[in-house]
This record gives structure tokens, sequence and C-alpha cells, in this order.
């Protein structure tokens, strides 16, 4: 028992095979998916509607729920949670609230290999892929802390998803089908791993696909993300117009905006060379300050000058000043520490 997977992200279905086969009536599925899925239980015992005595033997299957250790509350009112799984290993999750919409930003793994030299999580340890249910209960977390429906997940904490495909893709199942979720409301984001993005369009989902360019050239995208060696800006590329093509879905570029490195308005030009033609849309992420390096943010009129000559190229552009930089949960600061 104790070997099981968790149930958490488990289907109606499965939670129903998986009470007949502890000898429980069908129905009792049922009630398992609601006290998992609405009211939250974290363990088999609090679900009071269930006999007593199976209760107490159940007591040991793992729920799959993680532990809240930490909460940093930025001024914007982003909240980020220090999260501990059941091996003790410290996960980030960042809630994202505005008027109308509530965001939550899911890890994929403990750590990242990919690292990139800009991002807080690569300077720090891999150590392993996060379970669907870990994913799942991300999600969960936040809407129990908001008590409010959760419109839109990004994976976009740590961790590159596309190193997890299929934990993400059965943790984005789940979300759809368990938690609500719309497949459009959802936003998978890769630095790029040969031959997964085509992959990852086979499944055909309606989710979106952000692909982290950050650079106009071959050379440049290298010096900010080693793993790029390994990765021609061309075949990049070709695999992105290929999962346009399978998905008919348009593509998010992120383009991470450092002072003097990649942000002249003749930057900007021969990125709208490569994109000329594209069903795309361009996200600037000016640069989140991280402690280990010495990039700088540009100001905000270079910011919009350079989204300006996109504008001007026909190519559809936001500009993303990211959330919750007090408390170091903006996009690329989170090391699963306190702040
Ligand atoms: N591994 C995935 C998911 C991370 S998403 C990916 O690389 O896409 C987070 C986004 O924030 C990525 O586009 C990432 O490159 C970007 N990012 C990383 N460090 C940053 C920083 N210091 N400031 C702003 N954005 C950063």
């Amino acid at each position: 028992m104790a070997n099981q997977q968790p149930l958490l992200g488990a289907s109606l279905d499965e939670l129903t095979d998986w009470v007949q086969q502890q000898e429980q009536p069908a129905y009792r599925g049922k009630q398992l998916y609601q006290w998992l899925y609405d009211r939250g239980a974290r363990s088999l015992s609090e679900i009071t509607v269930f006999p007593k005595q199976w209760r107490q033997e159940m007591s040991g299957v793992a729920l799959g729920r993680s532990r809240i250790q930490h909460r940093s509350v930025a001024p914007d009112g982003t909240i980020k949670y220090l999260l501990e799984l059941a091996d003790g290993n410290i996960i980030e999750t960042v809630g994202i609230p505005t008027e109308k919409r509530l965001t939550v930003c899911v890890s994929t793994q403990v750590g990242c290999p990919m690292a990139c030299d800009f991002c807080a999580t690569g300077k720090g340890e891999y150590i392993r892929n996060l379970e669907r249910h870990e994913i799942v209960d991300q999600v969960l977390t936040v809407r129990e802390e908001f008590q409010r429906r959760v419109s839109h997940v990004v994976f976009m904490g740590m961790g590159e998803p596309l190193l997890n495909t299929d934990n993400v893709l059965d943790a984005i199942a789940s979300l759809n089908r368990d938690l609500g979720i719309g497949a459009r409301s959802i936003t998978v984001s890769t630095v790029g791993i040969p031959g997964r993005i085509r992959a990852f369009a086979e499944n055909q989902l309606q989710v979106t696909l952000a692909v982290s360019l950050h650079a106009h050239t071959q050379a440049l995208r290298e010096q900010l993300i080693p793993s790029a060696k390994h990765y021609p800006i061309e075949d990049l590329f070709a695999e992105c117009r290929d999962y346009v093509a399978k998905t008919g879905r348009r593509i998010t570029f992120e383009y991470l905006l450092l002072a003097e490195l990649n942000d002249s308005v003749e930057q900007s030009a021969d990125l709208a060379r490569w994109l000329r033609g594209f069903q795309c849309h361009v996200n600037l992420i000016p640069y989140n300050p991280i402690v280990e390096v010495d990039y700088r943010r540009p100001d905000r009129r270079r910011v919009r000058a350079f989204a300006e000559a996109l504008q001007q190229k026909n190519i559809a552009v936001s500009i993303r000043y990211s959330k919750g930089l007090e408390v170091d949960a903006a996009c690329g600061q989170l090391r699963a520490q306190q702040s």
C-alpha cells in the first residue's frame, strides 16, 4: 500500500477502481473524488463519510498533499509558497491574483538542470522531476489559500517542463478534468529541448506553448542558455513552426530583456526577421535581478522602444512586468528559499 502512487491527480474512474480493489462499493469512489478535489482532504482518515474501521486501515494511504512551509506575501498580493513534499524536498509555487484572475505558477522539478545564467533556479542543485500529484497539489494549495477559483495555470516555476513531459501531461489532464481549468487557460513554458516541442505537439493540446527564446542569434543564446549549444536556433524555430502547423495554436516567444545585451532596436529588427510570417506573440520580460550575476534591467523607455519596434513590423507584443518582485517570487527568482 505504501508504495502505491498517491491518489491526487487520479480520475473518478481510477478512484472508483481503487476503492473497489479495497472491497468497498463503487459509490465510495465518487465520495473520495469529492473529498479530494472539492473539499481538499489531506488524509483518508478525515473523510468522515467512510466507515471508521476502513478509514483506520487506510490511514497510511498517501493522498499526495504537500505541507506549506513558508509564505511570502508581496505588496501587490502575490504570494510565494514554499511547499514541503513527502520526501522533504522543497519547491516553490506562486499565487498571482488580479481582480479577474487567479493564476498559479507551478514548478515541474525540484531545482532545474538547465543552468540558464540569468535564472536563480538554475544556480541551485537539480534534484528530481515532480510527480503528477505534486503538480496538481500546487494548484489545489493556492486555491485553498486564496479561497478562490483558480482561473489560470502557468508552468513557469522551478524546472524545465519538457524534461518531465509525461508527468506534466498527466497533471494537465487532471487540472482540466478534476479542477475545471480549461486547456486554453494553461501555459507551458520551455527553454527548448531538441525534439521535445515536436513531440509535445503530437498531443494536440489547446494549451499555450511559450518558448524562452531570449536572444536573436545562436551565439547570444548560447551565452545566456548553456543548453542551447546542443540546439541550433534554426532547429528550435523549425520545431516551433511544426508545432503551429500541428496544433493550429500560435506560440508565445518569451524574450528576456537585458540592458545593453539584447535590448537594442537593431536587435529587435533581427528578431523580427526571424519571426516574419510566424503565427506568434512576443512576451518581453524585463530582467528581474538575482544576486549571482550582474545583468541589468533596461529602463521603461528602452523596453517600450523595443516593443514598439516589433509592433511596427506587425508582431504582436506584450510586456511582462513580473509580480512579486519584492519577495523574490518573480520570473527567474525561484530558489526554494525564504525571503
Ligand atoms: N524552464 C522553463 C520554465 C521557466 S519559465 C523555461 O525556461 O521556459 C520562467 C520564465 O522566466 C522563462 O522564460 C525564464 O527564462 C524567465 N526568467 C528566468 N530568469 C529570469 C530573470 N532573472 N528575470 C526575468 N525572467 C527570467
